[in-house]
């Protein structure tokens, strides 16, 4: 029998707003609820319907998807199965029906509509990875070693010795769930003999105790591209933890940390200098060498009277951009370093020179002091 449409089931317009869909839902909730018709099993199924068919309709996305595709956009390996409204955050079945109960019943009610716990994938690990500007520039490869919880070779993941198969629990009778009275309410709780999976093992493997996971040693190689900048993740895909029960593994994130250069900083692709510049170099004009990366230098002419703070921009010589062509640029801020320690011999030499300047030298200080004459 062919699945009855979500807005049918719960009597709005497909064009009803949320709040529209919510006030629908609640009153079919209440009306169908097991505790209210206790042994009422159309009311059941009628509670289940209804409640399946907000939890799809009351997230944008997942309604998008069902005004979209219908029914087959929820049904595995469908359009919008395991993988694409399944994904960590986005559409996750039937978990936040309970959030209704908790609103009008007072306690965490959980409803028929909420199956047994799927396997979850693993947890995801971390590490970090130390490198160098030049490496950054240059791009490396880093060797990772982490231990982590894989699958146990012995039973894949079971936790069962091999040969032999986990059973139903006998206390949930398979649900991974318990239901108690408490006064007027049924409240269920996560099966305590079972951890809320549904099967226990009766014979459990030698190699892990029944837990399915053993401890694995793994030296991971991890490329790092050129252009990386400072913090990035790199995501290595199944390198995390096992899940429970043989279920995916998580993933393993890898953070980049690049140490501070001695001279150059970084903006983005851009990398600046501030850069000392002979006095008698600004003075008559020349040509200085700009250290670049890799032990590489470039030439950078600085014009007669250049003045300290005053900045140069050499095109393409900073960090390559990451998975691109092309580079950023460098930035060299110059200062004038005046000489310092002169002997007597240079004191007297210099003294003539100076002797031998006047206003048309030092057109600034000229300015200046005329601005402070007249004011
Ligand atoms: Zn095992
Ligand atoms: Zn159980």
């Amino acid at each position: 029998m062919a699945k009855a449409d979500y807005y049918d089931q719960l009597g709005v317009d497909r064009s009803a707003s949320t709040a529209e869909l919510k006030s629908a839902y609640r009153k079919l909730a209440k009306q169908y609820h097991p505790d209210v018709n206790p042994g009422d099993a159309a009311s059941e199924q009628k509670f289940k319907d209804v409640s399946e068919a907000y939890d799809v309709l009351k997230d944008d996305q997942s309604r998008a998807a069902y005004d979209q595709f219908g029914h087959a956009a929820f049904e595995q390996g469908g359009a919008g199965g395991q993988g694409g409204f399944g994904g960590q955050g986005g559409f996750s079945g039937f978990g936040d029906i309970g959030d209704i109960f908790e609103e009008f019943f007072g306690g965490r009610g959980g409803g028929p509509g909420q199956g047994r716990r799927q396997p979850q994938r693993g947890d995801d690990l971390r590490t970090q990875v130390d490198i160098s500007l030049q490496e950054a520039y240059d791009g490396t490869e880093r060797q990772v070693n982490l231990t982590r919880a894989a699958a146990c070779g012995t039973c894949r993941g079971s936790g069962a010795k091999p040969g032999s198969q986990p059973t139903t629990c006998g206390t949930c009778q398979g649900h991974g769930k318990v239901r108690a009275q408490q006064g007027f309410f049924t409240i269920e709780r996560p099966c305590h003999q079972c951890q809320g999976r549904g099967q226990v093992i009766g014979d459990p493997c030698g190699d892990c105790r029944g837990g399915g996971q053993t401890r694995e040693s793994r030296n991971l190689s991890v490329a790092i591209p050129a252009g990386v900048e400072d913090g990035t993740r790199i995501r290595l895909s199944g390198e995390g933890n096992a899940g429970p029960n043989g279920a995916a593994y998580g993933d393993l994130y890898v953070f980049v940390n690049i140490a501070p250069h001695g001279i150059l900083r970084r903006e983005g692709a851009d990398l600046f200098c501030a850069m000392p510049v002979a006095f008698d170099i600004a003075v008559r004009g020349g040509t200085v060498n700009v250290p670049l990366m890799g032990n590489k230098a470039v030439k950078l002419s600085i014009p007669a009277g250049a003045h300290s703070g005053q900045q140069f921009r050499l095109r393409g010589k900073g960090m390559p951009v990451l998975r691109a062509r092309n580079y950023g640029d460098l930035y060299v801020q110059i200062e004038v370093e005046i000489p310092t320690g002169l002997s007597r011999e240079q004191k007297k030499r210099f003294e003539a020179f100076a002797d031998s300047l006047d206003d048309a030298n030092y057109p600034d200080l000229a300015a200046f002091t005329d601005r402070a004459e007249k004011s």
